[in-house]
């Protein structure tokens, strides 16, 4: 199969990635599809199964790690596992495209190491903590413990970042959006 390119989008939950990853997705000449991963943890309002995850039980997705199914996986949070099926990216390559992935920073680097040369992985900066914190509250998809638990990982999350083949700054979403587009059109051309 003809391996086409792996952009890896990583940074800590509430930085703006996912925002960035769908403009990047409406852009055709980048010939992006989006990497949707496995995910143990329940659907908020308006995810759609097979669009934004696939919801599978933790029964399952332990079925999944067991017959090596996964390219990377990660409990991201307790009881909350996400992984990345190596039939999905098996799927975006077979149609001709490049893969676009909004993982977190442990599974980010995984693929970049798996696929060095295939891989440009970026890292999403916020512009700090307490921005980070305001964004997850106006956001208000999870419960007050789930945005502490989120908070806390950020940290950590923040410390990988020079791992990353480069680093977005998302101060302001315009900006972050454009440099995001640049960046991913000179490696994918
Ligand atoms: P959320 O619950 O907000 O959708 O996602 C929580 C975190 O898990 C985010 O940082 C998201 O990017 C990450 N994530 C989503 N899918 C995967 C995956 O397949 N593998 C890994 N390692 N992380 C993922």
């Amino acid at each position: 199969m003809n391996k086409g390119k792996l952009i890896v989008f990583s940074a800590p939950s509430g930085s703006g990635k996912t925002t960035i990853v769908r403009h990047l997705l409406e852009q055709g000449d980048l010939n992006l599809d989006f990497s949707i991963s496995c995910t143990s943890r329940e659907a908020r309002t308006g995810e759609e199964n097979g669009k934004d995850y696939y919801f599978i039980s933790l029964d399952d997705f332990k079925k999944h790690i067991k017959n090596d199914d996964f390219l990377e996986w990660e409990e991201v949070y307790r009881d909350n596992f996400y992984g990345t099926l190596k039939a999905e990216v098996e799927r975006i390559w077979a149609l001709g495209k490049n893969v676009i992935f909004d993982i977190d920073v442990a599974g980010g680097l995984r693929i970049k190491r798996k696929f060095p040369d295939e891989t440009l992985a970026v890292f999403v900066k916020p512009p700090s903590i307490d921005e980070l914190k305001i964004r997850l509250k106006k956001r208000s998809t999870e419960s007050e413990d789930k945005i502490n638990m989120r908070i806390a990982k950020a940290s950590v999350e923040l410390a990988t970042a020079p791992q990353f083949d480069t680093i977005i700054k998302n101060y302001d979403l315009d900006t972050a959006k454009e440099e995001a587009y640049q960046l991913v059109r000179n490696f994918v051309k």
